[in-house]
């Protein structure tokens, strides 16, 4: 159960902390889209449901039956929109994030950052502290990237996300970059989501190879449970019996997750395929069935990538792409 309180006032928080406690319930106190959130679970609680809803300070009281709370739309029914400067995901626009998978240079960073901004491309990616399946590949350019990431963002004025694998990073991502990223491999670094939690930065949660749906909204759950509400939730394509795509891009999911969670879903159809030639196919899809954004590797010469270079478009195939997917976007209403 979630007691809703609002403009509560310190007496009366510790007055329903109270009254459960004499249920034998614990009551867990979180702050959150400026309410004070109760969490605790109990058959007494629900025996006595309307007395504790009629407890001074207290909005409502939700039974959910979602074993994730505060990220169900059964506690929040409007989409959550999640805004990074001039970018607005679960809006009515479909903000479209660009850039290489790792920076290589400054060179690099800078070149394919103009090209996507230019194109259309309203939040630059790319990453440092790379999570790669063997450790003699390419690990990143890590702090002198951070650097980097943070010249170009500024030079270009354009917002920057980059994935933060490491609790101890959190900080001085936080200095550095606009939004942080949880990679597919760390949705369950559970230290790595609280930590996150008490950051006040928004949070691109992507989706493990080989979660459930229920599982990454439980991650999700971590975070908000935490005190961060601000997520952006991304489906990036799951391990399944098919060697022929890296992944298996899985669009039930992010149209799933829409009707589960309030929070905004976003769709990244460059690890989801891992084949250049599926990245616009994979976006058109995406946008159609109502994605709340897109996240796009482009690299100014694919061939020579130190990561992901198959599934990385070039900056001319990316502009294309982007005025495709413009004309998609207004098709519904919406706009890119
Ligand atoms: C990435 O965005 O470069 C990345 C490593 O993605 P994922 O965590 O989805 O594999
Ligand atoms: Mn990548």
């Amino acid at each position: 159960m979630i007691i809703v309180m609002h403009a509560a006032t310190d007496q009366q928080i510790k007055q329903v902390i109270e009254e459960l406690r004499c249920l034998g319930i614990e009551g867990h106190i979180i702050e959150c889209f400026d309410r004070t959130i109760i969490t605790a679970e109990g058959e007494e609680l629900q025996q006595n449901r309307q007395h504790f809803n009629g407890l001074p300070g207290v909005e409502s009281v939700l039974f959910i039956t979602t074993p994730y709370k505060l990220v169900s739309r059964q506690f929040r029914a409007q989409t959550s929109v999640i805004s990074v400067r001039n970018a607005a995901f679960g809006s009515t626009s479909i903000p479209i994030i660009a850039g290489p998978c790792a920076i290589e240079s400054y060179e690099q960073l800078y070149e394919t950052a103009a090209a996507v901004k230019k194109a259309g491309a309203c939040i630059l990616r790319a990453g440092t502290y790379k999570p790669r399946t063997s450790p003699y590949s390419f690990q990143g350019l890590e702090r002198e990237g951070l650097g980097i990431l943070q010249a170009v963002s500024r030079e270009l004025d354009i917002p920057v996300v980059s994935e933060v694998t490491d609790p101890r990073l959190v900080e001085v991502f936080c200095q550095s970059v606009d939004i942080l990223q949880i990679g597919a491999r760390n949705m369950q670094n559970f230290a790595l989501l609280k930590e996150v939690a008490q950051s006040n930065k928004p949070v691109l949660l992507k989706r493990g190879p080989a979660s459930t749906i229920e599982e990454w909204l439980l991650a999700a759950e971590y975070v908000l449970a935490g005190g961060n509400s601000q997520i952006v939730l991304c489906e990036r394509g799951i391990r399944t019996f098919e060697p022929y795509t890296r992944n298996t891009l899985d669009l039930n999911a992010m149209a799933l997750a829409k009707e589960l969670s309030h929070l905004p879903v976003i769709v990244d159809p460059s690890h989801g395929t891992g084949q250049w030639s599926l990245v616009g196919p994979m976006s058109k899809a995406a946008i159609a069935a109502g994605a709340d954004g897109l996240v796009i590797e482009v690299h100014p010469c694919p061939a020579k990538a130190l990561s992901d270079g198959p599934q990385s478009l070039t900056p001319k195939r990316f502009a294309s792409l982007m005025d495709e997917l413009r004309l998609l976007a207004n098709v519904s209403n919406r706009q890119i």
